[in-house]
This record gives structure tokens, sequence and C-alpha cells, in this order.
């Protein structure tokens, strides 16, 4: 899920970096400080995906990427 294939984001999130913040979130059952101040750097966050789709077309393992985007979006909050 972060082979990067997905790239590039049509409006510049680094898509497997989110997922992989996600998924470590998860992993956790909350967000590890660490994680919040890397997510923040970021210089474009889920809550910026305009669900265009070119990342999924790109996608040969068929990962909903616009569903994670949100559900980044939901826990990060932007
Ligand atoms: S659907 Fe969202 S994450 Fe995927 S390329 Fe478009 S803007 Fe980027």
């Amino acid at each position: 899920m972060y082979c990067g294939h997905c790239a590039p984001c049509t409006v510049g999130i680094n898509i497997a970096d989110v997922n992989k913040y996600l998924n470590l979130s998860a992993a956790q059952g909350e967000i590890p400080e660490t994680v919040a101040d890397h997510y923040k750097l970021f210089a474009y966050h889920a809550g910026e995906c305009i669900e265009c789709g070119k990342c999924e077309k790109n996608c040969p393992f068929d990962v909903k990427i616009i569903d994670r985007m949100r559900k980044a979006k939901e826990l990060f909050g932007y």
C-alpha cells in the first residue's frame, strides 16, 4: 500500500504517506504525537482530495484511495 503506483496525485497529496500515518494511528488506537506532527508538515492534506479518481486508476491493487483520504480527513481533521 506504500508502493507509490498511485502517484502523482492531482492536487499533490502524498497518498502513500497519508495511508501510512492512517494505518499507524489505527494500529495504535490513537494518533501518536509524532504522527500528528509529521501529518501537519505535509504540503497537502487528505482533506484537499477532490476525488478525481486518478490515483485509483493508477493503483494495480484496487485500493479504495478516495475512501482512505476521507478517513484520514476524519481522523486528522484536515
Ligand atoms: S482522488 Fe484525491 S488523492 Fe486521488 S489523485 Fe485525485 S485528488 Fe489525489
